[in-house]
């Protein structure tokens, strides 16, 4: 590759929190940041997926530090940033990966799961923002990634947290990024179409966990339906965007939402 191509979309000797980082999406960041040249900071509520992704990163041969962190928990997430910058010195890339999701119409909602839809999706995106914001705020520079969705922009029934949130985060990484600009510090969204990860294979699993192929074929089916390219994305997909918004290649961008969604919704 060219020199000069590959160090836009170089990430060597950068510092990245994942959060989210025990599977799916968030993963394949650390996976995708590490492979770039990053040193990981990752961070979730499942401590065994963590544990694997750390041993992914490891193999890679980048540092990684792991750090159980509950996003809906300011002190928390305040944590994981001095846990960064205390383990690893500098914070240059802040992913909030982390997510929830719940299927119900309207007329049944209950309180817990609205809550808590707001809390992870849309909260913990938000503190997210403000941790990373003030550890790079000294630095000058630093590019903050929040996953979004095409649930964001696609209205779907029994998802109206769950879309009202995503469609937040848009427009919190657009203030964001009007704040944070004149620090030096990026923001940027991603809103994924379909990808098949443990938040998305229930609906095609059974109670024991297992994948019933049949059924796997049919939901891809009516996915894929929706895309003018008739196809549902892998997680790269996803990753290799996220790349360009945490290296310099996309140094002129801030305040956008990049949508990898196979065309199901155009802006
Ligand atoms: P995933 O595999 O379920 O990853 C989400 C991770 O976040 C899980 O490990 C989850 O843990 C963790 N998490 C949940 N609540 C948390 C909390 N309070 N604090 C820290 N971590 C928490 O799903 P994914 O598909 O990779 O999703 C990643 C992001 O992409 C999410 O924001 C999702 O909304 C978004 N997205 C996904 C798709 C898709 O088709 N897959 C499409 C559009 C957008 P638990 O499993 O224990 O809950």
């Amino acid at each position: 590759m060219h020199e000069a191509l590959e160090s836009a979309f170089s990430l060597d000797g950068r510092v990245a929190v994942v959060t989210g980082a025990a599977g799916g999406i968030g993963r394949e960041a650390a996976i995708t940041f590490a492979q770039a040249g990053a040193d990981l900071v990752i961070a979730d509520v499942g401590e065994e997926g963590l544990a694997g992704t750390a041993e992914m990163v490891r193999a890679i041969g980048r540092r990684v530090v792991v750090r159980r962190t509950d996003v809906s928990d300011v002190a928390d997430v305040d944590s994981l940033a001095r846990t960064a910058i205390d383990e690893l010195g500098h914070i240059d890339v802040w992913a909030n990966v982390a997510g929830v999701i719940r299927y119900f119409p309207i007329v049944d909602a209950v309180e817990p799961d609205v809550r808590r839809i707001v809390d992870v999706n849309l909260l913990g995106v938000y503190w997210g923002v403000a941790a990373a914001a003030r550890a790079m705020g000294s630095q000058g520079r630093g590019s903050i990634i929040n996953i979004a969705s095409a649930g964001g922009d696609v209205p779907a029934p029994t998802l109206s947290v769950y879309g009202m949130t995503k469609a937040a985060v848009m427009h919190l990484t657009k203030t964001a990024a009007a704040e944070l600009g004149p620090r030096g510090i990026r923001v940027n969204a991603v809103a994924p179409g379909f990808i098949e990860t443990p938040m998305t294979s229930p609906q095609f699993t059974d109670a024991d966990g297992t994948v019933d192929p049949a059924r796997r074929i049919q939901v891809l089916a009516v996915k894929s339906s929706s895309s003018p390219l008739a196809m549902t994305g892998e997680t790269t997909d996803i990753t290799y965007a996220m790349l360009y918004l945490a290296s310099d290649a996309s140094r002129f961008m801030t305040g956008q939402t990049m949508r990898p969604n196979g065309g199901v919704f155009m802006v």
